[in-house]
């Protein structure tokens, strides 16, 4: 366990004091175990990162042990594909689990043992209401509910249909078992709510041994109890459950650990959810769970954000109760910095420009020092070819530049990076009048881009060699949202509504340096922002970079003037509203 400070052992942190308290009174030995208990229904987002460093550090903090459970109890929707990229996902990011890796699903023998005990002790009952009629039956906040006809079966007849219902005797929906609560508790959780369903229906890990299938709240305290945790950490949407959680295990009089609920991480101009990840999916409008825009964690690795910025960025964050949306530029300033100290720099021109060096001589190449990065001295240098044709960027060359227009222009001179200074000569145009070339001269004595006699020049331009050019796709991205609070909709609206329609731009035909041919990893380049090779799609000769972040915050500036599409968010906006969900997905 790696990472320094542990956001949990500051006090303040209101779940590592808890846990300091209980560790300090002995309770459960001083034990601490907490687990992250992913559904394997689609892939980690951000928001489940936060939910397992939570219960990584507060491990790590109290010398106890972190688990990694998936909670895989419904067949429908899981799959291995989603195993082994949550997996991949948290071992990324270094949230290790050791040899702690649990499913529910191993569970199913003793989760029905547990349900028979229930039945005996006449706490459950086999329904046969269809899930409509229990639904109505169970009333609301204000309506009462009514009893199940079927709830007062006899002790003997519960038995014989629950093993029906395993045996698999009864069609799907014709039966669930239900717990025996109250139907008038205020709380809707605890009106007789249902413990296992029939679905006829292949698990991916269990195959077909099983056709009833436990709901979240039965299986989420027993697999809890089984596993010895300590401290089962949720968020907040949970909270009017824990009556449930802590009737379950009363009942049956097993270990029973300390539900804790906090607050969800929300992040400006994202969703995080994964049915609503899915349907930008479904609707095309991303390529895939790992689309470099998603706030997965697959597609922040394909983007390029580094492991260490996500956790700088997740440590920085705090538990609480209270809801709150973080702004998504203080997850892109932590990429900022991680890049910025870490990422060589390197040139790349994205829109080239043809310039060709009358006085070099044909056929000539110079090999040029260039620094890798220029506040770190250990990062050492690179060979860069220099030769008679160039590319420069094409919004580097202007034929009226307007007044403070430092760059390449008739009658300029400019720097080129690492190189020499340049000078306009002449330059070519298409029928169109487009600029396709320019002609330049060089000054032999300003090598290394040094000034040859104290004449200064105030533009440095990128360059790159055009016989040595790497040829590459380049793709920039935007924020995926172009509203803060995309999901923040009024009545005929949709969240995908505000998918932003320019927040993937592809670019061609871009030229890089040719050190790129062997780069891996992120890298910086100049003036344009940091960048990442595209894995899936890069192909020798072929090659597809990412735009992993922009060098600055284009967006403070754009936050400045009055909000039109995308509404202004602080570092940290406070949401008035509290969202808890009634029903847990299970
Ligand atoms: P989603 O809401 O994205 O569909 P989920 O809660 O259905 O997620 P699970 O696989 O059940 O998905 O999540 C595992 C854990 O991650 C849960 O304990 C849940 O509380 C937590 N979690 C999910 N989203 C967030 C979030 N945005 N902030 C904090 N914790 C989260
Ligand atoms: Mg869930």
């Amino acid at each position: 366990m790696s990472h320094a400070p542990n956001p949990s052992a500051a006090p303040g942190n209101f779940i590592g004091d808890i846990v300091r308290r209980d560790v300090a009174a002995g309770k459960w030995d001083g034990k601490v175990v907490t687990r992250f208990p992913p559904e394997p229904n689609g892939y980690l987002h951000i928001g489940h990162a936060f939910a397992a460093s939570v219960s990584y550090h507060i491990a790590s903090a109290f010398g106890g042990r972190f688990h990694l459970r998936f909670d895989d109890t419904n067949p429908t929707k899981e799959n291995r594909e989603f195993v082994d990229a949550i997996q991949a996902d948290l071992k990324w990011l270094g949230l290790d689990w050791g040899q702690q890796l649990y499913h529910a699903a191993d569970y199913f023998e003793q989760m029905y043992n547990f349900a028979v005990t229930l039945i005996e002790q006449g706490k459950a009952y086999v329904c046969e209401l269809s899930i409509d009629d229990i639904r109505a039956f169970r009333g609301n906040f204000t309506t009462p509910g009514k009893n199940s006809p079927f709830r007062d079966r006899s002790i003997k007849e519960n038995l014989a249909l629950f093993a029906a219902m395993r045996a698999g005797e009864l069609a799907d929906g014709k039966a669930v078992l239900r717990a025996k609560i109250d139907m008038q508790a205020p709380n809707l959780n605890m009106r007789d709510p249902v413990m296992y369903r029939i679905y006829h229906h292949t698990h991916y890990r269990a195959g077909d041994r099983w056709c009833i299938y436990p709901m979240y709240d039965w299986a989420h305290c027993l697999e809890d109890s089984l596993e010895g945790v300590t401290h089962s950490l949720c968020s907040l949407e949970f909270e009017n459950h824990r009556p449930l959680y802590d009737w379950y295990l009363d009942q049956l009089g097993i270990h029973h650990p300390q539900q804790i609920e906090f607050s969800r991480l929300n992040i400006s101009h994202t969703v995080l959810g994964k049915r609503k990840l899915a349907q930008l999916i479904a609707q095309g409008l991303v390529s895939g769970w790992d689309d470099p825009r998603m706030p997965t964690l697959a597609g922040m690795r394909r983007r390029g954000y580094p492991a260490a910025a996500i956790l700088g960025f997740l440590g920085q964050l705090g538990v609480s109760k209270a809801p709150a949306a973080v702004d998504i530029s203080l997850l892109e300033y932590h990429v900022r910095e991680t890049l910025n100290a870490s990422a060589p720099r390197v040139m790349a021109v994205l829109e080239p420009l043809e310039v060709v060096i009358d006085n070099w001589p044909d056929g000539k190449v110079e090999q040029l020092d260039a620094d890798n990065n220029p506040a770190d001295a250990t990062a050492g240098t690179r060979k860069v070819p220099f030769g008679k044709r160039l590319y420069i960027e094409r919004a580097d060359f202007m034929l009226e530049p307007p007044k403070k227009y430092f760059r390449l222009a008739p009658g300029k001179e400019v720097r080129l990076k690492h190189a020499y200074y340049l000078r306009y000569v002449s330059h070519q145009v298409d029928d169109d009048g487009q600029v396709i070339k320019v002609h330049c001269r060089y000054d032999p004595q300003s090598r290394g881009g040094q000034s040859p006699d104290g004449r200064k020049v105030r533009g440095t331009l990128h360059w790159v060699s055009a016989a040595h050019a790497i040829d590459a796709e380049v793709r920039l991205f935007d924020r995926l949202f172009c509203k803060a609070d995309p999901e923040n909709t009024a009545a005929g609206e949709s969240f995908t509504d505000f998918v932003h329609p320019t927040s993937k731009r592809v670019l061609t035909g871009c030229k890089l340096e040719p050190s790129l041919q062997s780069h891996n990893g992120p890298v910086q380049f100049m003036r344009q922002g940091y960048f990442s090779l595209d894995a899936p799609d890069s192909k020798a000769g072929a090659l597809v970079f990412n735009q992993t972040v922009p060098l600055k915050d284009s967006w403070a500036k754009k936050r400045k003037q009055p909000a039109r599409n995308n509404s202004a968010p602080a570092a940290v906006h406070k949401r008035t509203h509290k969202s808890v969900k009634s029903t847990p997905t299970s």
